[in-house]
C-alpha cells in the first residue's frame, strides 16, 4: 500500500553563535509512516520544548530537515517545485493554536474563504464559490447564514477555530497539522472542535497530525500516540494503553499532572522536577529529571517493545527487544 507520509530518520538541529556555536537538537531521529489509504489522527504530544511545533513545521515544508528525509506521496518535500509543490501547499493543511491570528479584523468571514479558492481556481464561477462555502462550513457544523458576512470579532472564539478548519476543508486535503487547536478555545467549546476534526477523518478520509501536550483531548480524539521529550520519542503505541498504563517514566509523570475529575484520586502525587537549562544531550534525554535513573542510562536507550502497539525507550525494559527507530510505525495502530 502507497503512503501518504513518510519521516525518515529525521533530525533538526539549530545552531546558535558565530564564535562559540552551540547547537540545539530540536529533534532527533524521527521516523514515522502514514498509509495513502487509511486515514488517521496520530497525537504527537509533549511539553513545550519537545520539538512538536518543529515537527509540525518540518511537516509542513517551513522549516528542512538537518538530516534525514519527510517524503509525501512518493516525493522528497525538499525538492517539490511547481505544479507538485502546489498540490503539496494544497492537500496538507494546518490549523493552529491561535483562532484569532489568522483573521485580518478589517475583512469578513467570506474574504478569508475566497483567497484559498481563488489561489488554488478551485471554483468555476462565484456560485461555484458559493457552495463550497456552505459545504465546508456545513461540514464543521455551522451554519453558513450564521457566519458569512460577519467580521472576525462578532464571532465566538469556537466560531473562529471552526471556520479556520472550514478553510483548510475547503482544499480537500488528504493530511491535517493540527498544533494545539483547542488549547485557546473555552473548554466548553472543545469537544466540538475536536469532533469536527473526527469528522474530518472518519467522513472526508483526512489524516490528522494532532499536536498537543494535553493527553486528556489526545486521549478522546487519537488512536495513537508519539510522546516527546526534548527532540526523542519517550513512548509510543496505542492512545488507550499509553495513556492507561504508561511505562516509561515521563509519560507517567505527563498522566500523573492530568487534573482527574475523581476526587478520590490525588492530582500530581508524583512532582514533575522543574526543567534543568543544562541538562546533558547525552544518554537518556529525560536522566536529569528521571526518579528511576541508573548509571547504563548515560547511554542513550534504544526502543524497546513492550507489546504489539507499545513501545517506550527506557532501560527499565531493556529485556524486551529493541525496535529500530524506523520501524516505529509498525507498532502504532492504523
Ligand atoms: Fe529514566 Fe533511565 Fe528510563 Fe531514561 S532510560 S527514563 S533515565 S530509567
Amino acid at each position: 500500500m502507497a503512503n501518504l507520509l513518510e519521516l525518515k530518520n529525521v533530525s533538526k538541529v539549530y545552531s546558535r553563535g558565530l564564535i562559540n556555536t552551540k547547537a540545539t537538537i530540536a529533534l532527533q531521529d524521527i521516523s514515522l509512516t502514514l498509509r495513502e489509504n487509511e486515514p488517521t489522527i496520530l497525537t504527537v504530544a509533549g511539553e513545550s520544548g519537545s520539538g512538536k511545533t518543529t515537527l509540525a513545521m518540518l511537516l509542513l515544508g517551513f522549516t528542512t530537515p538537518t538530516t534525514g528525509q519527510i517524503i509525501y506521496r512518493g516525493k522528497n518535500i525538499t525538492t517539490l517545485h511547481g505544479k507538485q509543490r502546489m498540490a503539496f501547499r494544497r492537500e496538507v493543511q494546518a490549523v493552529f493554536q491561535d483562532p484569532f491570528a489568522v483573521f485580518n479584523p478589517f475583512y469578513t468571514v467570506d474574504h478569508l474563504l475566497t483567497v484559498p479558492i481563488r489561489r488554488f481556481k478551485l471554483a468555476k464561477s462565484r456560485a461555484d464559490a458559493r457552495n463550497r462555502m456552505d459545504e465546508a462550513l456545513t461540514a464543521v457544523g455551522l451554519r453558513p447564514e450564521d457566519v458569512l458576512g460577519r467580521f472576525p470579532h462578532q464571532l465566538s472564539g469556537g466560531q473562529r477555530q471552526r471556520i479556520n478548519v472550514a478553510r483548510a476543508l475547503l482544499l480537500k486535503p488528504r493530511l491535517l497539522i493540527a498544533d494545539e487547536p483547542v488549547s485557546m478555545v473555552d473548554a466548553s467549546l472543545r469537544a466540538n472542535i475536536l469532533e469536527t476534526l473526527r469528522n474530518l477523518q472518519r467522513d472526508h478520509g483526512v489524516s490528522i497530525i494532532y499536536i498537543t501536550h494535553d493527553l486528556t483531548t489526545a486521549y478522546h480524539i487519537s488512536k495513537s500516540i508519539i510522546v516527546l521529550y526534548r527532540g526523542a520519542v519517550m513512548e509510543a503505541g496505542d492512545i488507550d494503553t499509553v495513556i492507561k498504563s504508561p511505562r516509561h517514566p515521563y509519560t507517567q509523570l505527563l498522566v500523573d499532572s492530568i487534573p482527574w475529575p475523581n476526587l478520590e484520586k490525588r492530582w500530581g502525587v508524583q512532582p514533575i522536577k522543574a526543567r534543568d537549562s543544562g541538562a546533558s544531550t547525552e544518554g537518556c534525554r529525560f536522566r536529569s529529571r528521571c526518579p528511576m535513573a541508573m548509571e547504563i542510562c548515560k547511554t542513550p536507550p534504544p526502543l524497546f517493545r513492550i507489546d504489539a502497539h507499545h513501545t517506550a525507550s527506557c532501560y527499565l525494559y531493556a529485556e524486551q527487544p529493541q525496535v529500530a527507530p524506523d520501524h516505529l510505525s509498525e507498532l502504532l495502530p492504523a
